[in-house]
């Protein structure tokens, strides 16, 4: 199984690249943002509870997340891999994620961090926010407040995989096809 964790911060083409490595590789998304907006879309009561952190711009509590990638996880075990798309986003996160896939004879294969500058995140989400519904993508406060919980809270997850040995980082700046190229040769270099 290919297992890659696709890192970087909101705005880095985690979920557009995702599309296209799904494609290529047959791997199952599980993009939590994607879960957490089915919820909400839904009225399920994990909607209506992880609603209240997204709209500001918050991680959801890691327990609620774990729950609900453990469950996609078991679902699909018979597949050819998983893409992890905007998790793990906490160390405690990426820790259980080894955890439960070593459950069941699993690991991950690689991380791929996407890396674009601040300003170019801003842009792209403003943009992003014209046709995408967010509520997180609307303005600048709650832009800005992403931004620094993914610097506070998120990016010790690429020390972690760092450590292991795992981490790849890719500049996630030019044409879609170009850096999907760049990927690609990571992924088939490391998997
Ligand atoms: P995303 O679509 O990945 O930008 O996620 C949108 C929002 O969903 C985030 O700002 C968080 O509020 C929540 N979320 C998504 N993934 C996670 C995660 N792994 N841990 C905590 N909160 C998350």
């Amino acid at each position: 199984m290919l297992n890659l964790v696709l890192f970087g911060p909101p705005g880095a083409g985690k979920g557009t690249q995702s599309e296209n490595l799904i494609k290529k590789y047959q791997l199952t998304h599980i993009s939590t943002g994607d879960l957490f907006r089915k919820h909400l879309g839904e009225g399920t009561e994990l909607g209506k509870l992880a609603q209240k952190y997204m709209d500001q711009g918050n991680l959801v509590p890691d327990d609620v997340v774990i729950g609900m990638v453990e469950d996609k996880i078991k679902d699909h075990l018979d597949g050819k891999g998983f893409i992890f798309d905007g998790f793990p986003r906490t160390v405690a996160q990426a820790e259980s994620l080894d955890k439960m896939l070593s459950e069941h004879g699993l690991s991950i294969s690689l991380m791929v961090s996407l890396e674009v500058p601040e300003d170019e995140l801003r842009t792209r989400i403003k943009e992003r926010a014209k046709t995408s519904g967010r509520v997180d993508d609307q303005d600048d406060d709650k832009i800005t407040n992403r931004i620094q919980v993914y610097q506070k809270e998120t990016t010790p997850v690429a020390a972690y995989y760092k450590d292991q040995s795992k981490f790849h980082g890719i500049h996630g700046v030019g044409t879609i096809s170009g850096i999907f190229d760049k990927i690609c040769s990571v992924v088939d270099t490391h998997k």
